[in-house]
């Protein structure tokens, strides 16, 4: 069987790519859209996502439309670097809620010669950089936004407003809490 990546493995050069968003940008499907391309082209994937992420599966990356893709909940970020070797392409979903150490890590796999696509909310429901995200992008030799629709008046949304009464950071994606807002919505439905 030929595979290019085989003949060429000397020169195989790694790459970061993040897509981030709001909630309901499409960013995991985004994501699970780039693995499926790598897989038809018979690269090995890999797909991780933190264990505090399981709100529908505890093996699946899991979007809103469940269109889902076989992964595996990792504790912390130098796990997903122990369980990466001679993987073509790594993919990792809900990204912010790993720790900053993630940063290191994907840049030591691209260095490697690894593709990586991380998939992560750009901002918090207060509108703050999440987590890892930032640093990613940072070094990301790609990053794409992804954007929402606003609820409220169908302009593009990048804020996730949430609306509930609950304090916890780390409360996730059911559409009872979260909506996507525009910059003016946002602050009309914040002040
Ligand atoms: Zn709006």
């Amino acid at each position: 069987m030929f595979i290019e990546r085989d003949v060429n493995s000397h020169k195989k050069v790694g790459t970061i790519e993040v897509i981030a968003g709001s909630m309901f940008s499409g960013k995991t499907e985004e994501l699970i859209r780039r693995l499926k391309r790598a897989k038809f082209a018979r690269q090995s994937v890999e797909i991780f996502k933190p264990t505090v992420d399981v709100r529908y599966s505890e093996n699946e990356v899991v979007s809103h439309d469940e269109n889902s893709i076989r992964s595996t909940p990792v504790e912390n970020s130098a796990n997903i670097l122990l369980l990466s070797g001679n993987v073509d392409v790594v993919g990792i979903d809900e990204a912010q809620f790993f720790d900053k150490g993630l940063i290191e890590v994907v840049a030591k796999l691209a260095n490697m010669g690894t593709r990586v696509i991380i998939a992560g909310l750009d901002m918090d429901f207060k509108g703050v950089p999440f987590g890892p995200i930032p640093g990613l992008m940072a070094i990301a030799d790609y990053v794409t936004k992804v954007h929402a629709i606003c609820v409220r008046c169908g302009s593009i949304a990048q804020f996730s407003h949430r609306f509930s009464e609950q304090e916890q950071v780390v409360l996730l994606g059911e559409k009872e809490a979260y909506e996507p807002l525009c910059r003016s919505c946002y602050i009309k439905a914040t002040k």
